[in-house]
């Protein structure tokens, strides 16, 4: 059995590894299978992360991260996390190799999933011209032209990446402003194969194979036009990942985890949580990280609370005689 389990491996979940490490309590760390490292192994250039002036690439940046807990004791494993028991004094993790993990306290770091259109066709044609990730397909697209969803710094950010490979990139935004940064909004509008389309919603993705082209519907006349492209990224955003936790502990009315006040403390003891799943509103590298600081030192608070004889059994410490 381990003092502190922590799950997920973006910026909140590193950095809650760091300073938990770093205060001995040796964390297991569970990285997911496939999705380890976060949203930022599918970006670009992070710019705004403290101590990079130059800038970094995103999974250049989770890479350090992952040394950096390493480093002090992490361990970690590779694997999804398919049901959590929390409640008792002993907190279970099973994972998708059937093995179950044990701790007296658990950070709970899963961050957020990318939203969908919601449209049939962008399921169907998902992998084939619809994409979620402008790093990861977007050399497929070289000399096309592809449309980005969204009005955000994703979207801008990934309209701003693709114009490495393709031709024309259609920014289509369901209103007629921007709600992404000044700094990316000045380099996109500045980018003239960016072309933006305003006030219009996808209403279709066409394609039998893969994507032919998409219809969009004006929001503000109801105008439908048809635009001719090989490929469509979504980019609307990302909602909290809390599936696993449903029933066991508490959410905001904004679908976020309730943490008390500033703290990382949600409503069942020995159980914290940090970064995008607690955060409906700033969603950045660096807030995630300073959760994740927030999460550790709480854990750290916790299990000195605790019974001695209970943590000495946990660590293996025989009983005095
Ligand atoms: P976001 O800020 O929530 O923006 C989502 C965008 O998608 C909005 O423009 C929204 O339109 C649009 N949208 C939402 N649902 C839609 C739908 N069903 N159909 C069409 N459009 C839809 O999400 P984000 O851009 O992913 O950013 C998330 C957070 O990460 C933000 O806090 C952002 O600052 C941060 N971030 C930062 C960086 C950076 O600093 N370099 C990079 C990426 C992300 P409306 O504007 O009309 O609501």
């Amino acid at each position: 059995m381990r003092q502190l389990i922590i799950i997920g491996s973006g910026p909140a979940g590193y950095t809650a590894a760091i300073y938990a490490a770093r205060a001995n309590l040796n964390p297991l760390l569970i990285a997911s299978s496939v999705d380890f490292g976060g949203e930022l192994m599918k970006t670009t250039e992070v710019e705004n992360f403290p101590g990079f002036p130059e800038g970094i690439m995103g999974p250049d940046l989770m890479t350090k991260m992952q040394e950096q807990a390493e480093r002090f004791g992490t361990d970690i494993v590779y694997d999804d996390v398919v049901k959590l028991e929390l409640g008792g004094e002993i907190k279970r993790v099973h994972l998708g190799d059937g093995s179950i993990q044990e701790a007296l306290a658990v950070i709970y770091a899963t961050g957020s999933a990318y939203r969908k259109l919601g449209l049939d066709d962008e399921t169907r044609l998902s992998g084939y011209g619809v994409s979620w990730c402008a790093t990861c397909d977007g050399a497929f697209f070289k000399q096309k032209k592809v449309a980005v969803i969204g009005g955000g710094d994703s979207a801008l950010e990934e309209a701003t990446f693709l114009t490495r490979f393709a031709d024309v990139v259609y920014l289509v935004h369901r209103r007629d402003q921007l709600r992404a940064s000044a700094a990316l909004q000045d380099r996109a509008f500045a980018d003239p194969k960016i072309e933006f389309l305003w006030n219009k919603e996808v209403a279709h993705v066409y394609g039998d194979e893969k994507v032919s082209g998409i219809g969009l519907v004006d929001n503000v006349d109801g105008a439908e036009t048809t635009l001719d492209l090989s490929g469509m990224f979504v980019a609307i955003g990302a909602d909290p990942r809390t599936h696993l936790i449903h029933g066991q502990l508490d959410l905001t009315t904004e679908g976020t985890i309730a943490v008390d006040g500033r703290s990382s403390r949600t409503n069942l003891p020995g159980v914290f949580a940090a970064g995008d799943v607690i955060d409906p509103s700033y969603k950045q590298a660096a807030t995630a990280a300073g959760s994740g600081v927030v999460a550790a030192l709480d854990a750290e608070h916790y299990l000195a609370g605790l019974p001695r004889e209970l943590r000495d059994r946990v660590l293996g410490v025989p009983a005095a005689v």
